[in-house]
């Protein structure tokens, strides 16, 4: 950076001293120490890319690129330089310049993530794919798109709705997230519960893999069975193994219709029971989203203008709120949405069934924006994406209120019931060392549980930064030797988002 020493030794964490992240950061002998000062590195990436695509780390603009969605956890780096290349050749020059000369990549899509996964931790350069963007090629005839890892993510889904096609992966992020974060992080959503992660609809990657190569990886067929699952291996990889610079996606026909339910429950036991019957109802649903009393009243303002139409005084007795959704054709979608309702009705304080697509549009909006509702309670928030088996769903619910209060922290959870997903979310002032302090050891606390019931530590924002080491609560030994083989066998030097994504 412009104003420190030209020679800069890697690995100076800017996180507060008070913070277990720090004692997450990789240990020393995994560090990588560059030996180019910073106006080397700005001027070479500047000859390589051209004078606009290039800024060094401390210039007006820069600063954007040193945090992701974890700033509202007081998570932010630094980096020597952000690089904006245009085209998969230049990510594979890039690639092939810091390589040489021992200098860190974090790669970075919409910023959106909530695991530090493109916070800058070791210096070095910024890799932002922003400029391989442009619209998706959709061939509507094949079912399939062609799309640069810069492309936003709803944009896609439009492109494909234009063409009477759908690409259902929906991460709540997704006027901001990219495809390439999207396939870095295996991104789910809503309707991950009846179409899978964002990994199931990638049929090809395009990735400059260390030192510095473009490669192809798989295609446009659907099938492909040959050869040990490399494309399942770098979907998911947190920008730790390659860049992604496009993908081959499949579609499928756009449903017809999707009619959701939302169900009021006094309290959560009794709400996810009802999600118990609506498993039990013999409807694929598209989705099962909840939350609970707490996430309620974060977001409760915006939800009674969604649910104007409610015949009863909601939600004033709620502590617990479902949401299911039937699709296909109308037909189809019609009954299914009647079926959730029969389901869904028994031991709810209401159900609220909208068939006018403006409610439906507005419901999912709302439910978009929970996670903003909730960030504006105290100004900032950790929230830990765990997993659970589906039957300890109110157990995982419970718990974190419970940690919450051993505390002295707001807690509520809310997120992605079908897949037992939850966003199990402290509500902090970010600029207070204690409540933050205290919200990450409550974190600790959440991926021992989830492990303890044969759990998962994240089932959609990945490791990151924030979740280093977690993953030894869930892995025997020998996995987590081979995730780190797998490392150190696509990037020998360590170069490619070093810090992140650490199994122990
Ligand atoms: C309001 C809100 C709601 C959200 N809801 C969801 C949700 O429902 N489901 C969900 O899964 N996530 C959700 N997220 C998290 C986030 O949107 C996803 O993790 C998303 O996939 C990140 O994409 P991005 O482009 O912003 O990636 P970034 O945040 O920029 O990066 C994420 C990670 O991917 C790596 N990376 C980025 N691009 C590339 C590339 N081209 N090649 C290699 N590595 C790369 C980065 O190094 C980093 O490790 C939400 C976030 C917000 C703010």
């Amino acid at each position: 950076m412009a104003t420190a020493a030209p020679w800069r030794c890697l690995w100076t964490l800017p996180l507060s001293a008070t913070s277990p992240d720090l004692a997450r950061a990789a240990p020393p002998n995994t560090r990588a120490c560059a030996n180019v000062p910073w106006v080397t590195v700005v001027a070479e990436l500047t000859k390589l890319l051209g004078e606009d695509a290039v800024l060094a780390g401390d210039a007006p603009g820069a600063g954007r690129y040193m945090h992701d969605e974890t700033e509202t956890r007081s998570i932010t780096g630094e980096a020597d330089a952000v690089a904006m290349p245009a085209t998969a050749e230049q990510v594979a020059q890039l690639v092939a310049w810091c390589y040489e000369h021992d200098v860190p990549m974090t790669p970075r899509g919409g910023g959106t993530g909530f695991a530090g996964g493109a916070v800058p931790m070791d210096s070095g350069v910024v890799v932002s794919l922003e400029r391989l963007g442009g619209p998706a090629r959709i061939e509507p005839e094949h079912w399939r798109a062609w799309v640069p890892a810069g492309a936003i993510t709803a944009d896609v889904r439009r492109r494909a709705r234009e063409n009477g096609l759908y690409y259902p992966p929906d991460p709540g992020a997704a006027e901001s997230s990219m495809i390439g974060g999207n396939i870095a992080t295996n991104a789910g959503g809503p309707h991950t519960f009846k179409y899978g992660v964002t990994g199931t609809w990638v049929t090809g990657l395009e990735v400059v893999l260390a030192p510095g190569e473009l490669v192809t990886i798989g295609g446009v067929s659907r099938k492909d069975v040959g050869g040990y699952d490399l494309k399942s291996l770098l979907v998911g990889s947190e920008g730790t193994l390659g860049i992604v610079t496009g993908a081959w996606l499949k579609l499928m026909p756009a449903p017809e219709a999707a009619l959701p339910v939302v169900g009021f429950y006094p309290d959560t036991a009794t709400g996810t029971d009802a999600m118990t019957a609506v498993l039990m109802s013999g409807i694929v649903p598209a989705a099962v989203e909840f939350l609970d009393a707490g996430a309620l009243r974060a977001s409760l303002g915006a939800l009674m203008s969604v649910t104007r139409g409610l015949p009863v005084d909601l939600p004033a007795r709620t502590g617990f709120m479902l949401i299911a959704e039937a699709d296909g054709s109308r037909r189809e979608a019609q009954a299914g949405q009647h079926e959730l309702e029969i389901a869904m009705e028994d031991s709810a304080v209401a159900v609220y069934a909208p068939t006018l697509p403006a409610d439906i549009a507005a419901l999912w909006r709302w439910r978009d924006g929970v996670s903003g509702a909730v960030t504006s309670r105290r100004g900032g928030k950790l929230s830990e994406d765990i997993v659970v088996p589906t039957e300890r769903l109110a157990d995982a619910v419970e718990f974190a209120v419970e940690l919450g209060a051993r505390h002295g922290i707001d807690a509520c959870s809310w997120g992605h019931a079908g897949d037992g997903n939850l966003h199990a979310t402290f509500m902090i002032d970010r600029t207070d060392p204690v409540q933050v302090g205290r919200a990450e050891y409550a974190a600790e606390e959440l991926f021992k549980f989830a492990a303890s019931v044969g759990g998962a530590i994240t089932g959609e924002h990945g490791v990151g930064l924030v979740k280093n080491r977690q993953l030894s609560l869930q892995w025997p030994d020998r996995a987590l030797a081979l995730h780190e083989g797998i490392k150190n066998l696509l990037d020998p030097k360590g170069l490619l988002n070093p810090g992140k994504k650490l199994a122990r």
